[in-house]
């Protein structure tokens, strides 16, 4: 028979991971579905559940030195509610599943699941987002980049909890966010694309880029994103072929069953070409 703990506090969260081999539930929106049975019946989890959904210490939403933290039980809805999050992180999250698994599912969620198709990784790849790991013996900060290392595994140990998302601030004055699904809403993505600028005087002086469900993680790379920098709006057609191969030798997509591969590397560039030609030009 699996136990459920529910825990009152973090400190207590943490010493039952350590003492116990548990499954983490967060919002549940992941584990329930795959763990699940026929209709009627529980889901058949194989190991003792461990909830952390209610943790009030992991419910904060606040800035800090430039950053934006974000308690790993804080709801997709409750980051799209509330005023001290920009609207370049919200982009995505608005089209992220639908209004009843964002009442329960979670960033922190979305980031330990770590699917190919997560529509918030091409965002916290981009913003350089990184990870409070927490156990009984410290704390450790790792770069999304490096936490999740290939589709569905991240670094997570098994006494550890995700405990906040740290993303950096900055005044980005353009945003662009893409999602190809099967359907306007609830459809995991075909292929995503993401991309914040901070464009001065028509120069840009910094840009960010990163395709979703294209590889096995979220694909981005600076030397590429160099290319752009210090153009002036009107030289950046130039650049764009080269960036259409750079990225094109990056790209990894797979055929799946909502997908094929070229149709994925062909949306995925032509994204690209729209951002710049239009987000960045105009
Ligand atoms: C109908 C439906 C539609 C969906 N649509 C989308 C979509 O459009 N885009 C998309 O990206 N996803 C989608 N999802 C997937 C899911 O909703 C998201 O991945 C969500 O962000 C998961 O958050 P959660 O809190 O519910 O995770 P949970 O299910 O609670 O957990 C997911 C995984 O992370 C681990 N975990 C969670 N929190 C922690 C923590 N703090 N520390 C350690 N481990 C932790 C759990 O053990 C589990 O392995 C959809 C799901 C459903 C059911």
């Amino acid at each position: 028979m699996v136990k459920v703990f529910i825990p009152k506090t973090l400190a207590e969260a943490l010493s039952i991971r350590n003492l116990h081999k548990t499954l983490v539930i967060n919002g549940g929106t992941d584990v329930m579905v795959k763990f699940r049975r026929w209709s009627g019946m529980p889901p058949d989890f194989p190991l003792d559940v461990l909830h952390i959904g209610n943790l009030a210490e992991l419910k904060h939403i606040e800035i800090a030195e430039g950053n934006l933290m974000i308690g790993a039980a804080v709801t997709l809805s409750e980051l799209l509610e509330h005023p001290l999050v920009p609207d370049y992180i919200k982009l995505p999250i608005r089209q992220l599943a639908s209004p009843a698994i964002r009442n329960m599912g979670t960033l922190a969620g979305n980031l330990c699941n770590a699917s190919a198709s997560g529509d918030s990784l091409p965002m916290l790849y981009a913003l350089d987002a990184e990870v409070t790991l927490a156990s009984t013996t410290g704390m450790r900060k790792l770069p999304v980049g490096q936490f999740i290392t290939f589709a569905k595994q991240t670094l997570l140990r098994r006494d550890e909890l995700m405990t906040e998302i740290i993303i950096p601030l900055a005044d980005y004055t353009v945003s662009y966010y893409r999602k190809i699904g099967g359907r306007k809403v609830n459809a995991i993505s075909k292929a995503s694309f993401y991309a914040v600028a901070i464009k001065r005087e028509g120069i840009i002086e910094d840009v960010r880029i990163a395709f979703g469900s294209v590889a096995p993680t979220a694909v981005r790379d600076r030397s590429c994103e160099e290319i752009l920098m210090g153009t002036a709006g009107t030289e950046l057609a130039a650049n764009i072929e080269t960036l259409r191969t750079r990225y094109g030798e990056l790209l990894a997509p797979l055929d799946d069953s909502r997908s094929t591969a070229d149709y994925r590397r062909h949306v995925s560039l032509q994204l690209l070409e729209d951002f710049i030609g239009r987000g960045l030009v105009t």
